[in-house]
């Protein structure tokens, strides 16, 4: 009798997962595509678009399927941007073109992305982990009801076909590998530099017009834009970058590393701690999956433990030079030259040859 129960127990389980399997499957199918978020700034589209156009390329062709690259620009008179895209290897652009839109907000930019991707179902949503678009991303997957993993180092189609977002996790000592098996679409948002773009080449394709309902919050209301005008030396035009980790250990100490960098011509960078330790007040120096992703000639790291959430954004560095007085530190896995050494003995002795050399 007790087997009997089990067993009836069993089937009707069964029948109803298979039922829901398959409703279940036809609907996670209905989702094709990759579609990439063209982001627009200073009536231009951002390099690190054109690259997760670039990106989204690679993953189609991993997918071996007739997946297309859709680009979706969203804003007013954005739609001239579309011959771009095309050029570096979009198959077809959506174009939302919209006055509410010339001024980006996170509430109509939000209902107008997950209008297009109601419309569309693509599979995979990129976006670039921008200002705007690090509040675009979650803003959008929250009206999906769907998963995003937030600034990925690595996107990755597995042999059985799952995509695969690599997020670092645990304070960056591990890589940690992200599935959204449930929901579609599956959004990632990415850093600038990390993924790359293709070489433009002049092709043509279909542009198709969206539109919807744009609501947005009643009581939201811009008042006024205003351009951040930072005027220090960027860490994309530098040649050569100092980038100092919390080993630094105070402030007064951090001065002699914009000290070494403005001997050698180059531009300081920071990890996390030691921004958030006040020690540098330039928000775009952090180097890392928060920050920015690098690609100097030249990077030498002082004091720089080397976790995953930073090391993702120097990979494309040339020369990676670092001093740690730790033999274990992790940076050491990544750089060509290693210096197990207290860092402030290096740092004076250089100071003092860079100026005896002028
Ligand atoms: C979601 C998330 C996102 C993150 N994003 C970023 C990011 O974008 N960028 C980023 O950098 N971090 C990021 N982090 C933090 C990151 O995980 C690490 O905690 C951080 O990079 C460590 O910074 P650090 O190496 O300066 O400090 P620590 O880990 O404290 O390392 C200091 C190093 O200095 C060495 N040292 C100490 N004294 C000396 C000395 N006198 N001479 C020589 N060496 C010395 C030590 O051996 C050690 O290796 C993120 C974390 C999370 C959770």
């Amino acid at each position: 009798m007790e087997i009997q129960e089990k067993k009836n127990i069993y089937v009707g389980v069964q029948t109803t997962q298979v039922r829901d399997i398959r409703d279940f499957m036809m609907e996670i199918n209905s989702y094709k595509n990759i579609l990439v978020f063209a982001e627009v700034n200073d009536d231009k589209v951002c390099d690190n678009s054109l690259e997760l156009i670039g990106e989204a390329n690679r993953l189609k062709a991993m997918r071996n399927n007739d997946s297309l690259v859709i680009a979706a620009l969203i804003g007013n008179n954005v739609k001239k941007h579309a011959p771009t895209l095309f050029g570096y290897g979009a198959d077809k652009v959506v174009a939302f073109d919209n006055p509410k839109l010339e001024i980006y907000r996170s509430d109509l930019y939000g209902e107008a992305l997950a209008a297009i991707v109601r419309n569309y179902h693509p599979e995979i949503v990129l976006v670039g982990a921008t200002a705007l678009g690090s509040e675009l991303a979650p803003t959008t997957a929250a009206k999906l009801r769907t998963g995003l993993a937030a600034h990925c180092t690595a996107l990755k189609i597995l042999e059985n076909g799952q995509f695969t977002q690599v997020v670092p996790a645990f304070g960056g000592k591990v890589l940690g590998d992200i599935y959204i098996p449930n929901h579609r679409p599956q959004i990632a948002s990415i850093k600038a530099g990390i993924t790359k773009k293709l070489e433009y080449k002049e092709k043509s394709g279909v542009v198709e017009d969206f539109s919807c309902e744009l609501k947005g919050f009643d009581r939201m209301k811009v008042v006024k834009v205003e351009k951040d005008t930072e005027t220090k030396k960027s860490l994309n035009d530098a040649d050569c970058i100092v980038v100092g980790g919390f080993g630094i250990g105070s402030k007064e100490e951090w001065t002699k590393l914009e000290e070494l960098a403005r001997l050698l011509g180059g531009a300081n960078g920071c990890t996390r701690p030691v921004l958030d330790a006040g020690w540098i007040d330039n928000e775009k120096a952090m180097i890392g999956t928060s920050g920015v992703a690098v690609r100097p000639k030249a990077y030498l790291g002082i004091a720089v433990s080397g976790a995953a959430h930073h090391t993702c954004g120097i990979k494309d560095s040339g020369l990676i030079i670092s001093i740690n007085k730790d033999e274990h530190a992790p940076i050491f896995a990544c750089s060509d030259y290693k210096v197990v050494a207290d860092y402030k003995k290096i740092v004076d002795a250089l100071i003092e040859e860079l100026k005896n050399r002028k």
